[in-house]
């Protein structure tokens, strides 16, 4: 390796961020269990507050362990900078903490995790942070939600539950022609299958929580800063431009480039809203980005072989899952997730809810539960759990009509994944 060749994908997955501990020679990454850290003297404390020196103060704002985390997927992602959060719904309250004023405007797209359609509809308009809704497939309704009020765009990169490819970098061009930032959910590609940032994402978001922890055991949030947005520039995200009242007057972004909105995050909405990931969840996630590769190219062969299967099966009437070759999304997926579509796609069963209901009655090794993105196979019928508040319609448009069956494909043998479905299917 050339002194200037930047280590690859697998390296720094394994490598990014961390270095030997310089007091005990720990090779790991010590879980670094403390809520605050001595300073130096008093001149060092004063510095630290006043944003003049970076430095760990107490483990709501940073601590070492998550440091090492967030320096690892910043350099997944290719990203500036990065903040871990206690969840996934916590970056993204952070993300439009930092971006939104009361009276604000975001476009969203329909086809997204249902918790975050949740998040924007109810929880956001408390703070009068205003969603609207566009459609992925229709990228002129993005363009016509646009208006002066709007200053985000959120997208998911394969989006959840019907495990669908979105047009990225179509959706960035309209971001760039409005002079707002695109926010990616990458969640259920991570940044082994997709890296939105090389589309034209100015922020990427996670939940941990699934595949990038990968084993079901830790919740965890991230957000990726892409240093691309130019915040400054009509005024229009002040607490980026404006002087900062709680740090001297400082401006964020005049003072920290491209790496500002993700000290804005942590420095403002970190600080006075809480969320930090714990230093024990930090640690454990990081485990499984070490694997990131490994694990994801399994997931998403053992996917196309459960979705091949399935497709032949006499009970199913339809396959959402882009790593199809003649599903609708196969061309993004190919564009945008050369590597693999992802492990999580719906399918559809003749027999509707009923048969929906056996099937996830029937299953054994398979877990019935409301998760994606662990080492186990995993299955919901949405229409009788998650979305079984809404109405019919809102449930077909949401893609978890009654007939639909949602999988996060595992780790496991695939003909054991098969077998297991088989006999669930026969029952039904
Ligand atoms: C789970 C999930 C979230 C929310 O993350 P939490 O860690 O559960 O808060 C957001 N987006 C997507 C795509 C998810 O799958």
């Amino acid at each position: 390796m050339s002194l200037d060749d930047q280590p690859r994908f697998d390296t720094l997955a394994i490598h990014a961020g961390a270095a030997p501990d310089p007091t005990t020679g720990a090779r790991a990454t010590p879980i670094y269990q403390t809520t605050s850290f001595v300073f130096d003297d008093v001149e060092h404390a004063s510095s630290l507050f006043a944003l003049q020196a970076f430095g760990n103060i107490y483990t709501r704002i940073m601590n070492p362990t998550q440091s090492v985390l967030e320096e690892r997927i910043a350099a997944l992602e290719g990203g500036t900078a990065a903040l871990a959060t206690a969840s996934g719904h916590a970056a993204q309250l952070l993300i439009f903490h930092t971006m939104l004023e009361p009276g604000d405007e975001f476009i969203a797209l329909r086809q997204l995790y249902g918790g975050s359609i949740n998040q924007f509809n109810h929880s956001f308009k408390k703070f009068d942070w205003n969603v609207v809704w566009a459609d992925a497939d229709d990228l002129t309704s993005i363009e016509k939600a646009i208006n002066p009020k709007t200053k985000a765009l959120f997208i998911e990169s394969i989006a959840n539950p019907g495990g669908m490819v979105t047009d990225i970098e179509g959706i960035s061009k309209i971001a760039r022609r409005a002079g707002v930032p695109l926010i990616v959910d990458n969640t259920l590609a991570t940044p082994y299958l997709c890296r939105p940032i090389e589309h034209g994402a100015d922020i990427v978001v996670h939940s941990l929580t699934k595949f990038l922890g990968g084993h079901g055991t830790s919740m965890g949030g991230m957000i990726v800063d892409a240093g691309t947005f130019n915040w400054s520039r009509d005024g229009r995200y002040p607490t980026l431009s404006e002087p900062c009242e709680s740090y001297n007057g400082m401006k964020l972004h005049e003072t920290f480039g491209n790496i500002a909105f993700a000290i804005a995050c942590r420095v403002l909405g970190l600080r006075d809203l809480g969320p930090c990931i714990s230093p024990m969840n930090a640690f454990l996630i990081q485990q499984g980005v070490e694997t990131l590769s490994l694990r994801m190219q399994r997931h998403c062969d053992n996917a196309v072989a459960v979705a091949e299967w399935l497709s032949d099966h006499k009970k199913v009437s339809w396959v959402s899952y882009a790593g199809l070759p003649g599903d609708r999304h196969h061309n993004l997926a190919q564009k945008y997730c050369p590597n693999g579509a992802g492990a999580v796609f719906t399918f559809g069963l003749k027999g509707g809810y009923d048969a929906g209901v056996k099937v996830v009655s029937n299953v054994n090794m398979l877990s019935h539960l409301a998760n994606i993105g662990d080492v186990r196979s995993l299955i919901i019928h949405p229409s009788s759990t998650t979305h079984s508040q809404l109405a019919e319609q809102q449930q077909i448009a949401a893609g978890a009509g009654p007939d639909v069956v949602r999988l996060s494909v595992g780790l496991e043998d695939p003909q054991d994944i098969i077998a297991d479905l088989e006999q669930a299917l026969a029952a039904a």
